[in-house]
């Protein structure tokens, strides 16, 4: 079995690496940053984040796990202490793979039949460069609404206590396969009108974005930040694809909702 160690490059991350890296070359397992069957990211969510998109073309055999050297992650949930049980684990392949739902972006332009497509741990989003953005939002080829606001931001699940969260969206479970769709400051008066609430979108529902005016977006894919100019459309659905994530004792969803926002006392 092959491995990788992706760390956030500070110091005690890097110490992890190299610790991890031996005992893991020791159980004879090889190192291998071009085809690992496992990905160690030490660090936070963000170096899980950088994993993810380093291997997202391997993402039917890579399984992620993440210790965190700062507070506690929501993908970075193994603490440094725990390393040397984590290691046996992996070298013993005494772990289940779990899968959670990504999120798909297609973008369109005016001048080209070749749309770039992005895949998303946690979320894209949607602003203008300069101006208000505003937007005529498509549910399944019917106009919902045209959105007026700072933007919008389309969430997977598992992305749904970050950004989403902070948005007031919905903490969405990881086996629900969906996408959320949350407002960042919508105007709304007697003229321009919007929802208000977040929408969860099933797996077969796609949204699509189209610009009113001004064709030139800034578009997020997790930590990701393009400028993209003379969009046609942008268009959200589940992805076919999965994150395969490699758990090797129970740490339920809604207790990790719990520790990381309620408290990480008991
Ligand atoms: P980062 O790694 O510093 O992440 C920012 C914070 O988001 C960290 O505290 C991290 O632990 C947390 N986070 C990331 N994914 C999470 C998840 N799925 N659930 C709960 N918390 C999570 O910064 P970065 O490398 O730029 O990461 C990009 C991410 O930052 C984006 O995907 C976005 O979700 C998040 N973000 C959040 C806000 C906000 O909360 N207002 C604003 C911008 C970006």
């Amino acid at each position: 079995m092959k491995f990788y160690v992706q760390s956030r490059t500070d110091e005690l991350s890097n110490q992890l690496m190299e610790t991890a890296k031996n005992y893991l070359e020791d159980f004879g397992m090889e190192w291998s940053e071009e085809e690992p069957d496992v990905v160690l990211s030490i660090g936070g969510d963000g170096t899980l984040l950088h994993a993810f998109h380093k291997y997202r073309g391997q993402l039917d055999r890579v399984a992620f796990v993440g210790i965190h050297t700062g507070h506690l992650g929501f993908y970075a949930d193994w603490k440094p202490i725990e390393m040397e049980k984590l290691v046996l684990s992996i070298a013993k392949k005494e772990y289940e793979v779990i899968e959670y739902p990504l999120l798909e972006s297609t973008i369109h332009y005016m001048h080209s039949d070749e749309p770039a497509v992005y895949l998303a741990l946690n979320e894209s989003t949607v602003k203008s460069p300069d101006v208000t953005l505003v937007m005529d939002v498509f549910l399944n080829d019917s106009h919902f609404e045209r959105f007026r606001g700072d933007g919008l931001c389309m969430s997977t699940p598992s992305g749904s206590t970050a950004y989403n969260k902070a948005l007031g969206g919905a903490i969405i479970h990881p086996s629900l396969q969906a996408m959320q769709l949350t407002e960042m400051a919508s105007i709304n008066n007697r003229v321009f009108r919007t929802v208000g609430s977040s929408l969860v979108l099933p797996s077969h529902h796609r949204c699509v974005l189209k610009p009113v005016k001004a064709p030139d977006f800034m578009v997020t894919i997790d930590h990701l930040h393009l400028l993209h100019k003379d969009v046609k459309s942008i268009e959200y659905r589940v992805a076919k694809e999965k994150v395969r994530f490699a758990r090797f004792r129970p740490f339920p969803f809604w207790r990790r909702v719990h520790d990381s926002f309620i408290d990480n006392e008991k």
